[in-house]
């Protein structure tokens, strides 16, 4: 099963993805993650998307799509695949289709994350990130134990630059006209699309998002 999760940035895509990946067998691939990775690592790729990134621009589609047929290679033919944050413009859904074409796969359904903007703004003002391990909290909502310091692994959480106001605004525009589109991509017959409404606590906005996958499985 290939499921994407499409919504704008600090819905709760990631934290979803996490839970649902504790309880099925599948790959997480957050392209976000990929390209902070790359950045981290030095790469080629990652010099490349540093300054879209930072800018709170997209990465360009031909890099995008690279990353993601490299990596999807990688990962065991038959886990489910839940993409988070990809594809975000068209020339991505339609280009992942052809990637996955070739992998005998395709897309099974999208679920769609939604919260008015205030709300994205807040979790975003509070978004705390574990560059070592991925982990994410929220200063508002979910603070780890010890301020400043991942639960999980020990590392130093990290408020990233581009959850910094200025940049906030940016994204949800770039959301708003490049990404959005795919609403109508999707509902136009392409994949089945199940619609959740993400303002809402964590456990809750869960129990939609299995009950939608489940349909699936
Ligand atoms: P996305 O992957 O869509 O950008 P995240 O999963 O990283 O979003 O969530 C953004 C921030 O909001 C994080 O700090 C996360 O801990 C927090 N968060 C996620 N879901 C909820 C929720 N349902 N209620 C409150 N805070 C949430
Ligand atoms: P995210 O972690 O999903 O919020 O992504 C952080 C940033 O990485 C975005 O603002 C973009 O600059 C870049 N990025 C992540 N995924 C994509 C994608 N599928 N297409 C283009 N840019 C992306």
């Amino acid at each position: 099963m290939v499921v994407i999760l499409l919504g704008p940035p600090g819905v709760g895509k990631g934290t979803q993805a996490l839970q649902l990946a504790e309880s099925l067998y599948c790959a997480h691939v957050s392209t976000g993650d990929l390209l902070r990775a790359a950045r981290r690592d030095r790469t080629q790729l990652g010099a490349r998307a540093q300054s879209f990134m930072d800018a709170g621009e997209l990465v360009p589609d031909k890099l995008i799509l690279d990353l993601v047929s490299e990596h999807l290679g990688a990962i065991d033919s038959h886990k489910h695949v839940l993409f988070d944050g990809f594809p975000r413009t068209t020339e991505q859904a339609v280009g992942l289709r052809t990637v996955l074409k070739d992998a005998d796969r395709s897309v099974d359904m999208v679920v769609l994350f939604e919260a008015p903007n205030e709300t994205l703004v807040k979790r975003l003002s509070g978004r705390r990130s574990c560059p070592d391990c991925g982990s994410v909290y929220n200063t508002h909502y979910g603070p780890p134990d010890l301020q400043g310091t991942c639960d999980r692994c020990g590392g130093g959480l990290v408020h990233r630059e581009d959850d910094k106001s200025e940049t906030v605004q940016r994204r949800l525009q770039v959301y708003q006209e490049q990404t959005a589109p795919l609403i109508s991509f999707y509902e136009g017959g392409k994949a089945p699309l199940a619609r959740v409404q993400a303002d809402r606590d964590v456990e809750e906005v869960y129990a939609d998002f299995q009950a939608a996958v489940e349909v699936h499985t």
